[in-house]
């Protein structure tokens, strides 16, 4: 069933959306989450549907055990009732507990063009459990269930997988975001349009090694930057001085080497390397070959060497796919090789390739660098587009296509 041909007309839509959002003293410090829903919920309403909005918000259970001066209402959802008013130019309802009374009554009293948003799933602990009695009382808000929120599609909670079990075949289906989302990492990891390269990046290997290894199946290239890179290089006799070293997951880097050239995938390693004496933003820089880094200095960005190689790798890729930065980019000093590697993934994406950048910190290093809208897509699901890389089937997706 497809969201965008689908006639909301006199249908009240339960929506799964992620609203979890940074809230500093009750003001939204960032509502890119909020936004990224509103084509789904514009949609419904201009049909002549019915909305009713359901999202987690941080772990109050979790946080009120470990931190007793905090309570429920520490975590409540209503300020975004507020925003979202704001952004949408119409009333948000709200309801302070998602299975009350309250809540079954607002959502039978909504009218064509209304929307309710009910208090914080996880007030519950049943809805991190994937409780089904839970998930059922959620499903009688709606006639429909919708689901767009992809940064939660690697979790089997009530309202994100289970839910889907209350509705048949025509009543569930991906929002405007989750089909995007969907669309494009299926794309490059099902359909992918030779040479594809995968860039990863970030700090430790041990994160990547499953998305490494279910690339090997995939990638014509794999790039490797980043801190994690010279845990391959001490594994091949490399002196890495004090950079970043995984050393109980030397033999695993050798063996993924050797898988790699076993199914003939390129891997590229960062010849040289951007060095620092310590882990600061006034640090002291030098540059060296990867493999020959003396004592006392740390490898925290790759070097022009690398850059040149690299862009040239990208730049003949037809599909690219983007997880995690080249150096620390957070500091300025150490922020060239990434954003050198983004102006290249843009570049290569204008030449006609697909780009998919996903991932919290490389998502973060291309809206530094102002790039965002210079690649294919940008993810907004980390841990859900890292696991949909790793192979894993998403209890999300899962439960809507089966
Ligand atoms: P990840 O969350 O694993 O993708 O890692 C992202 C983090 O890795 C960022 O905060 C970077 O600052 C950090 N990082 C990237 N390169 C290095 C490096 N060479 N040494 C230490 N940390 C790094």
């Amino acid at each position: 069933m497809s969201f965008s041909t689908h006639n909301f007309n006199g249908q009240r839509a339960l929506v799964r959306v992620d609203f979890n959002v940074p809230i500093k003293n009750g003001t939204i410090a960032d509502d890119t989450r909020i936004r990224a829903a509103l084509p789904t919920i514009r949609k419904i309403l201009a049909d002549g549907g019915s909305v009713v909005l359901m999202s987690h918000w941080g772990r109050p259970l979790k946080d009120i055990e470990k931190k007793p001066h905090l309570t429920l209402a520490d975590f409540t959802l209503r300020p975004v009732a507020a925003h979202l008013a704001t952004l949408l130019g119409t009333e948000v309802i709200f309801s302070d507990d998602c299975i009350s009374e309250d809540a079954a009554n607002k959502a039978a009293a909504l009218k064509p063009g209304q929307v309710l948003l009910l208090e914080n799933l996880r007030y519950y602990k049943q809805e991190e459990k994937g409780d089904k009695e839970f998930a059922e009382k959620l499903a009688k808000l709606g006639d429909v269930y919708v689901n767009d929120a992809f940064g939660t599609a690697h979790r089997a909670h009530a309202s994100t997988a289970v839910i889907a079990d209350s509705f048949a075949a025509g009543k569930k289906m991906f929002g405007l975001l989750m089909e995007g989302e969907v669309k494009a990492a299926e794309e490059v990891l099902n359909n992918s349009k030779k040479p594809f390269t995968a860039i990863i990046g970030g700090a430790k290997v041990s994160d990547k090694i499953l998305i490494i290894e279910n690339l090997l199946e995939k990638a014509t290239d794999i790039i490797i930057g980043g801190g994690m890179a010279y845990t391959f290089f001490k594994a091949q006799g490399g002196h890495i001085g004090n950079s970043l070293c995984e050393d109980d997951r030397l033999d695993m880097a050798l063996d993924l080497l050797k898988k790699a050239a076993d199914k003939g995938v390129c891997i590229h390693l960062p010849a040289d390397s951007i060095l620092a004496d310590k882990f600061a933003a006034d640090a002291a820089t030098s540059s060296a070959v990867s493999t020959e880094i003396p004592s006392g200095w740390m490898g925290l960005d790759i070097g022009q060497m690398a850059i040149e190689h690299f862009s040239k790798v990208i730049s003949n890729s037809k599909t690219i796919l983007w997880n995690g930065p080249m150096g620390v980019f957070e500091m300025d000093k150490f922020q060239h090789g990434t954003k050198a590697i983004a102006e290249s993934v843009a570049a290569a994406t204008t030449n006609g390739a697909f780009s998919l950048v996903g991932g919290g910190d490389s998502v973060a290093a291309v809206n530094k660098f102002n790039l965002a809208d210079k690649v294919s897509y940008v993810s907004t699901g980390g841990g859900a587009m890292l696991e949909f890389f790793e192979g894993k089937q998403l209890p999300g997706i899962a439960a809507i296509k089966g």
